[in-house]
């Protein structure tokens, strides 16, 4: 029982998984989301598990688990375009399969519960980026987030161009998309974050998947809070925060909270636990 209770938050997580694998699995007649959503709530649950042991690389073990299998087994393998270009091309067939399903539970309606926690455990951009030398920003935050809208634009551009022209053998058009947009994606985010000494500056500034995650996460379910009565407002956790939050304002309109990856640095870093 007591170790039952010391495992709470993965068990949880892991049956939450379990429950929407087992829900797809049988409405849609298909074993592969058994074994999808399976695989994530098993790599979610043992970065938990991790983390709770103070494994000082839990976060990027899950990064790795799960950025990696979807990169290389539904990305190069199976060939699901899991970019943004892939959701609009499965909206636009009416197809709700894999892709349209990874947008609404991670990138849509997830974040309605644990904001971006996508940023921070999964994304396979954010995995390598995160592999690069510049942590926390050096600098304060440039006013170019307005790129988000320009890359988000031109993703659905692009797909409604293929869809108006009537262009044939668009599966494969997709899959190179997936090829060159994770290329550019990588090289783009990897000169930005030496550019201006932030591995997360691709985040900031150039993503269009913030364009859904931002909104959503607004409201969401999870978040760091403050205990005002600990807090000695000694500043550590906002210097060791990769993107700028400040975590010691509770209120939904505190300065960068849309931008929280629950990455648990200024948690782990506070020195009063107020976190
Ligand atoms: S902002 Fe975009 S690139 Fe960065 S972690 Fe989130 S989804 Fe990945
Ligand atoms: S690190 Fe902890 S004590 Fe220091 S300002 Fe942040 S919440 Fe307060
Ligand atoms: S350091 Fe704290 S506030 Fe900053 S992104 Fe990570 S969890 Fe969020």
């Amino acid at each position: 029982m007591k170790l039952l209770k010391k495992h709470l938050v993965p068990i949880i997580v892991l049956l939450i998984f379990e429950t929407v694998a087992v829900t797809l699995w049988l409405t849609k007649n298909n074993l592969f989301y058994l074994f999808n959503f399976s695989y994530i709530g098993l790599s979610l649950s043992l970065g938990i598990l991790l983390y709770t042991k103070n494994y000082r690389h839990a976060r990027r073990v899950v990064q790795l688990l799960v950025g990696l299998y979807m990169l290389v087994y539904l990305g190069l393998i199976c060939r699901e375009n899991m970019q943004i270009e892939g959701f609009w091309y499965y909206l636009f067939t009416g197809v709700f399969e894999a892709a349209t399903i990874h947008y609404a539970v991670a990138k849509i309606f997830g974040p309605l519960i644990f904001g971006r926690g996508w940023c921070g455990y999964a994304c396979w951009t954010a995995m390598v980026l995160d592999f690069l030398p510049y942590k926390t920003p050096v600098r304060p935050r440039k006013k170019l987030g307005w790129i988000r809208y320009v890359t988000f634009a031109a993703s659905l551009i692009f797909v409604s161009a293929l869809f108006l022209a009537r262009v044939g053998a668009i599966e494969r058009i997709m899959f190179w998309a997936f090829l060159i947009g994770n290329a550019a994606y990588y090289g783009i985010g990897i000169a930005l974050a030496f550019l201006f000494k932030d591995n997360r500056a691709f985040c900031k500034y150039v993503c269009p998947i913030t364009v859904f995650l931002k909104p959503m996460s607004y409201f969401s379910l999870f978040r760091i809070r403050c205990n005002k009565d600990k807090c000695v407002s000694c500043g550590k956790c906002k210097r060791v925060c990769p993107m700028d939050v400040d975590v010691t304002d509770n209120s939904r309109k505190r300065k960068n909270g849309t931008e929280c990856i629950l990455c648990m640095e200024c948690v782990k870093n506070c020195p009063k636990d107020a976190l």
